[in-house]
């Protein structure tokens, strides 16, 4: 071990242990609390040169609840989603067992709580990988009016050896402007005429990608970044690039999310949707949804970009699309008024008619962070998943103590076991 830091955090004491270090043979790793803020693992890995190597987009939010979930941001495409790059987990059980656990030792328990929800144990510390930080980043966004130019291009990034280091995209239906107005954190600094560019009414997509680097390093980058722009098929007056540092961009929803605050407009409902929909579908679902479904895109972002099966654990209980590329569709809604287009009631009769046509189209969608209320639907969420998902319930928690709040086992459905 390197080194111990102590960082205080809302009268939390957090020990951010770091193993390893950047440049030596063994892999570097930092042991963070299952309750630290992903932002504070990055302020103390970053005093070491280091980070993690996966995120969220948003980077308030736990070690323990993002790696019961999946943990899904633009770098997944090549690192895969935080579910796979956790090292060793430790866990207090629903017996009330305190397990450690990783690929090698209670390997069950580990994977069982990864994307596991909460069902199995409570992740009291995990062991995160790490990689040198890079100083500086890139952060590019283009648009483009035809869709399937977009998933082409997207796909054909993902899928490059030499490529950018976070690949994402967002769906733009609001018919008139440029861009919508969530991450106004970026600015925009040239070519001019991309500030003045006018979607006439259709619908657009915006391909945003980043390229880290060191200062020193500017120049290789940039030429790097212009030959994969070369390769692109976007509207050529629409380049939007600027450059920030990797904590600005990593915490970039943060600014965001002060400026919403400051409107009170953050702590509002926010009826999200999000859906992992394959490759061989996304044409038939953009078709609908963004034809015909959705008239605008102004209650909140969409994001739309690919990953790569192959990056994914399937040992983990996460629940993914069978297609080796399938795509993150974000619906991240918010309902700041009690009626009208910006009411909760709105965004789920969307939400419902969106679910709907995926169910009667058969589009093989995936939820994920899915708000299911019945242990039915649960079942066929997980599909051939949920036996094993229900013997390691049976197995960890018995009682059904843990995350009733998911609504997956009821406390009397259990028996009690040994
Ligand atoms: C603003 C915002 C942006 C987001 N952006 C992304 C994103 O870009 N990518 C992405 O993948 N997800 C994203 N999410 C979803 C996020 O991954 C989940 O909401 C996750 O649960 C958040 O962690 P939390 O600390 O808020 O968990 P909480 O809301 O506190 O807990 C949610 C559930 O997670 C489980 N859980 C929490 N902590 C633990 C623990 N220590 N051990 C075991 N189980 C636990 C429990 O089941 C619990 O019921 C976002 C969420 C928000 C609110």
């Amino acid at each position: 071990m390197v080194r111990v830091s102590v960082v205080c955090c809302l009268k939390l004491l957090l020990l951010l242990a770091l193993g390893g270090h950047a440049g030596a043979d063994a892999p570097a790793y930092v042991d963070a609390p299952g309750g630290a803020l992903w932002i504070n693992v990055l302020h103390e890995t970053l005093k070491h040169g280091l980070a993690p190597k996966s995120w969220t987009d948003y980077l308030h939010l736990t070690v323990g609840g993002t790696l019961s979930n999946a943990g899904v941001s633009g770098q997944a495409f090549r690192q895969g989603p935080q579910v796979s790059n956790v090292n060793q987990l430790e866990i207090v059980t629903g017996r009330g067992d305190v397990v450690t656990c990783s690929p090698d030792e209670n390997s069950d328990l580990f994977y069982g709580a990864l994307g596991g929800l909460g069902q199995f144990g409570i992740i009291t510390r995990a062991r995160i990988a790490l990689q040198p930080a890079p100083k500086m980043v890139r952060w590019i966004r283009v648009l483009y009016s035809d869709f399937a130019s977009f998933t082409e291009d997207q796909e054909a990034l993902i899928s490059a050896d030499e490529t950018f280091d976070y690949i994402e995209g967002f769906v733009i239906i609001n018919r008139t402007g440029i861009l919508n107005n969530w991450r106004t954190s970026f600015k925009p600094q040239d070519p001019v005429q991309a500030s003045h560019f006018q979607s006439d009414g259709k619908v657009l997509y915006c391909l945003e990608m980043t390229k880290n680097f060191d200062p020193e390093e500017a120049d290789i980058m940039e030429q790097e970044v212009g030959v994969l722009l070369s390769r692109l098929r976007y509207i050529q007056s629409t380049l939007f690039h600027t450059h920030v540092t990797y904590l600005e961009f990593l915490d970039r929803v943060h600014s965001s999310e002060l400026k919403l605050r400051a409107q009170g407009l953050w702590e509002v409902p926010h009826p999200w949707l999000n859906l992992l929909i394959p490759r061989s579908t996304i044409h038939r679902f953009a078709t609908e949804v963004f034809g015909n479904i959705l008239k605008d895109s102004n209650n909140g972002p969409i994001l739309l970009y690919p990953v790569n099966r192959s990056k994914w654990d399937n040992r983990t209980s996460v629940v993914i699309p069978e297609e080796e590329i399938f795509y993150l569709v974000g619906f991240l809604s918010s309902a700041p008024s009690a009626s009208g287009h910006g009411s909760v009631d709105h965004a789920v009769s969307l939400n419902d008619k969106i679910l709907d046509f995926c169910d009667k189209a058969g589009v093989g969608m995936k939820q994920y962070l899915a708000p299911y209320t019945t242990q039915q639907q649960w079942k066929a969420h997980f599909g051939a998943r949920w036996e094993t998902f229900e013997r390691r319930k049976h197995m960890y928690d018995p009682l059904a103590i843990l995350a009733p709040g998911q609504r997956i086992f009821a406390k009397a459905s259990l028996p009690m076991s040994s």
